[in-house]
C-alpha cells in the first residue's frame, strides 16, 4: 500500500471522504468524478431514513438498493445475528453435512414459494443465484440428453448482476461493452416498455406483441436449441418498467408450447415489494426456477437463494453424480439466521399483506395525485411499493430531453439536497421505499418528490432546455 498517491481531493473533504477518494474503487461509478466530489458519507439509519456525515436525514425511497425490506434499525435481526455468531459462526454444507439455519431458511422459502418452486440453492448474491440459473437450467438440458439445448434468452435493458454470468444474460449495453467476450448462446428480446416503445397501441396489443418477439425469437434459433428464457417480473434496474397484463401469459403460454424453462429473476420483485410474496404471484407467472436475494434478508447481510421446481430438481437428483457448483458461503449460518428472522418478522407483521392491501395501494395513489399534470412527468407505472416515472421534456410527443442534459441525474442531486434519495435510471426516477414505511412517510415521501420534480422543472428552465 503506498501513501504517496498523487490523487487530489478538494481540502474541504472530510477524512473519510479523502480516504475513500484514495483507497476505494466505487462500484457502478465514475470514481475520478466522484472523488472530485466527494462521496456522500452515511453514517447511520433508522426505519425509513439514513443520515449523513453532516447531520443530513434523508428518506430512503430506494430501501438502499431495493433491499432493506424491514427499515434500518430492527433489533431482532441483529440479535439474530449474533446469537448465530457466537452459537456456529461458519460452517458449510459441501460435504455430506448441514446445519439449523440454512435447513429452517430452506424450508422457510419453500413455505412461501409459489408452486412446486421447493428446492432451494443458496448462494450470496443475486448474481451468483442468476449464475446458477444459468448453469442449472443448461444442466437440466444435458442432463435430458440435449447438451445442445443451452440458449438462454433474456431481454433489452434487463439487469441479471454483474457477474461475467449476470452481465453477458443482461441487456445493458453499457455492461456489454465491458470485460468481454461475454458468455456465448444468450440471446435477447425487446422489453415489454409499452410507455417508450409502444407507439399508439393498446397497452394489450404492444403486450402481446413484445410477448411473441420470444416465440420469434424461439423459431429464429431453433425451439431444440433453447433452454430458458430468464426475465424479471417488472424490470427494477431498467427503470421499473411494468408489463402490460396481457405479457406474462402470453410468455408462459410460449414458453409451455415450445417446452422452454421459464426463469423468472425475483431479486428485486421477491419478498413483498409488488405486494405478494413474489412478482410471479402478482402477475400469476408459474416458474421453473427463481433467483431470489435482497429483501431475503431485508439487505442486512448477503445471502441469496435460487428456488428449483420439482421438473429440475427431480432430473438433477435423479442422477448419481454431484452437481459441481457451490459457493463457500452458500447458505452462511449468520446470514441465514438473519434471513430466518426476516421471513419470521414479514409473517408476523403481515408486511405482504400491508403492502398489497394498505401501504402499497396508497403510495400508488398518492405519488399520482401528488404530481398532476406535472410538466415533466411522461408516466408513473409501478404496483405495490415500487414505482418509476419517466421524464419527459414534451408530455403530448414523449420527446426526452437531449442527452446534453441529463434530466435524472440533476433530478437525483436535487432530492440529495432536499432530503430524499430517489434513483435515476437514464430519464426515469424510481422509488422502492421499505415495505414498513407507513402513509405520514408516504405522505413525506410524495411532497418531497413534487418539490424535487419543480426544482429540476426550474433547472431545465435554467438549462434553456424548456
Ligand atoms: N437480478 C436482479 C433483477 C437485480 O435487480 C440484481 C441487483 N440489482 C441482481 C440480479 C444482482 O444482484 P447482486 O447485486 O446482489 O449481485
Amino acid at each position: 500500500m503506498s501513501h504517496d498517491s498523487n490523487t487530489t481531493t478538494a481540502t474541504s473533504h472530510s477524512s473519510l471522504q479523502q480516504s475513500d477518494a484514495r483507497f476505494h474503487l466505487h462500484p457502478f461509478t465514475n470514481t475520478t468524478r466522484l472523488n472530485n466530489k466527494g462521496a456522500r458519507v452515511i453514517t447511520h439509519a433508522d426505519g425509513v431514513y439514513i443520515w449523513d456525515e453532516q447531520g443530513h436525514k434523508i428518506l430512503d425511497g430506494m430501501a438502499g438498493l431495493w433491499c432493506v425490506n424491514l427499515g434500518y434499525g430492527r433489533e431482532e435481526l441483529a440479535e439474530a445475528a449474533d446469537a448465530q455468531m457466537r452459537t456456529l459462526p461458519y460452517y458449510n454444507t459441501f460435504f455430506q453435512t448441514t446445519h439449523g439455519p440454512a435447513v429452517e431458511l430452506a424450508e422457510a422459502i419453500a413455505s412461501v414459494t409459489p408452486g412446486d418452486l421447493n428446492r432451494i440453492f443458496f448462494a450470496n448474491s443475486g448474481s451468483e443465484a442468476i449464475d446458477t440459473v444459468m448453469r442449472l437450467t443448461r444442466h437440466y438440458w444435458a442432463l435430458q440428453g440435449k447438451p445442445w439445448r443451452n440458449i438462454l434468452i433474456s431481454r433489452e435493458n434487463a439487469y441479471h448482476g454483474s457477474t461475467i454470468g449476470g452481465t453477458s444474460l443482461g441487456g445493458m449495453s453499457g455492461m456489454h461493452k465491458q470485460g468481454g467476450p461475454l458468455v456465448p448462446n444468450i440471446e435477447r428480446i425487446r422489453q415489454p416498455y409499452w410507455y417508450g416503445e409502444g407507439g399508439d397501441q393498446s397497452e394489450e396489443a404492444f403486450g402481446l406483441l413484445a410477448a411473441r418477439a420470444l416465440e420469434e425469437k424461439i423459431l429464429a434459433v431453433g425451439p431444440d436449441n433453447v433452454a430458458a428464457f430468464v426475465a424479471e417480473p417488472i424490470q427494477g434496474a431498467g427503470g421499473v418498467i411494468v408489463p402490460p397484463a396481457s405479457y406474462w401469459p402470453e410468455i408462459q403460454r410460449i414458453c409451455h408450447k415450445y417446452d422452454i424453462l421459464l426463469a423468472v429473476d425475483e431479486v428485486i420483485c421477491g419478498f413483498g415489494r409488488t405486494g405478494n410474496w413474489f412478482g410471479s404471484d402478482t402477475f400469476n407467472i408459474q416458474p421453473d426456477i427463481m433467483s431470489m436475494a435482497k429483501g431475503l434478508s431485508s439487505g442486512y447481510l448477503p445471502i441469496a437463494a435460487v428456488a428449483v421446481g420439482d421438473r429440475i430438481a427431480n432430473t438433477l437428483m435423479a442422477q448419481d453424480e454431484d452437481f459441481n457448483h457451490g459457493f463457500t458461503y452458500s447458505g452462511h449460518p449468520v446470514a441465514a439466521a438473519v434471513a430466518l428472522k426476516t421471513i419470521d418478522i414479514m409473517k408476523n407483521e403481515h408486511i405482504v399483506e400491508q403492502v398489497r392491501d394498505n401501504t402499497g395501494p396508497y403510495f400508488q395513489k398518492t405519488l399520482r395525485e401528488s404530481l398532476p399534470d406535472h410538466p415533466l412527468v411522461g408516466h408513473i407505472e409501478g404496483t405495490g411499493l415500487i414505482a418509476g416515472m419517466a421524464l419527459v421534456q414534451d408530455q403530448a410527443s414523449k420527446t426526452l430531453f437531449p442527452s446534453t442534459l441529463d434530466i435524472g441525474l440533476i433530478c437525483r442531486d436535487h432530492c440529495f439536497d432536499n432530503g430524499l434519495i430517489m434513483r435515476a435510471v437514464g430519464s426515469r426516477m424510481v422509488l422502492s421505499p421499505p415495505l414498513v414505511i407507513n402513509k405520514a412517510e408516504i405522505n413525506e415521501l410524495c411532497q418531497k418528490v413534487r418539490l424535487c420534480l419543480d426544482l429540476t422543472l426550474a433547472s431545465a428552465q435554467q438549462a434553456g432546455a424548456l
